[in-house]
């Protein structure tokens, strides 16, 4: 290598570094696009996408759901067809010419979150809700039994994280709140942001 080769190739080693850092320099000052979660958090679109709420108490067993879903993580296991109390717009799971729906479940390891399921159903008691962070130790705790949490009266699971925060963070406790109490949530974007 020639002297001045030498030289060039320092001088361009230091330009690089220096494009570098002024790329560099430019973003420690610049305002943070990354929340503190979930002491704050970013405001959901009106169409999020998140784990399903499910109103058991209206679905006829039909199978459209699962039919729509293309990778068929939708699971249904019934004893005979439901049908809807036109008086009440519900199931009367008492009635003995209704099946029982004894299994409504979705693998979440499968899950696309592409809210197909919920364009075909006649009764419209599948929903894309605004929980999200279901996380789990193994895949088959990633399968959400949704006629299970009927049993105790939620329409989608309560993620640990909303466990956790409830006490500590004003706007967990109003959403942990909100799920305990089956309630479905809003199509607005009714999460404010916060922070
Ligand atoms: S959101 Fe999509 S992938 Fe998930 S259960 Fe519904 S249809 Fe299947
Ligand atoms: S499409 Fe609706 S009514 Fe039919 S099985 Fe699915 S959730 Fe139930």
């Amino acid at each position: 290598m020639s002297v001045g080769q030498y030289f060039r190739d320092i001088v361009e080693t230091v330009r690089s570094v220096a494009i570098g850092m002024k790329i560099t320099i430019r973003y420690v000052f610049m305002k943070p696009v990354t929340v503190n979660y979930p002491e704050h958090r970013l405001s959901f679109s009106p169409r999020y996408r998140g784990i399903h709420e499910f109103e058991l108490n209206k679905c006829i067993a039909c199978d459209l759901c699962a039919k729509a879903c293309p990778v068929d993580c939708i699971y249904i296991e019934k004893t005979g067809p439901r049908r809807i109390d036109k008086n009440t717009g519900l199931v009367d799971e008492n009635d003995p010419k209704n099946g029982k729906l004894t299994r409504f479940a979705i693998d979440y390891s499968k899950c696309l979150f592409c809210a197909l399921c919920t364009e075909p159903c006649p009764t419209e008691c599948i929903h894309m809700g605004k929980l999200h962070d279901l996380s789990a130790y193994s895949r088959s705790e990633a399968v959400v039994e949704f006629t299970e949490l009927d049993k105790q009266g939620l329409r989608t699971p309560i993620p640990l994280w909303m466990q956790r925060n409830k006490e500590k963070i004003d706007w967990v406790r109003k959403e942990y709140d909100r799920v305990v109490a089956g309630q479905l949530a809003g199509t607005d974007g009714d999460i404010p942001k916060t922070g």
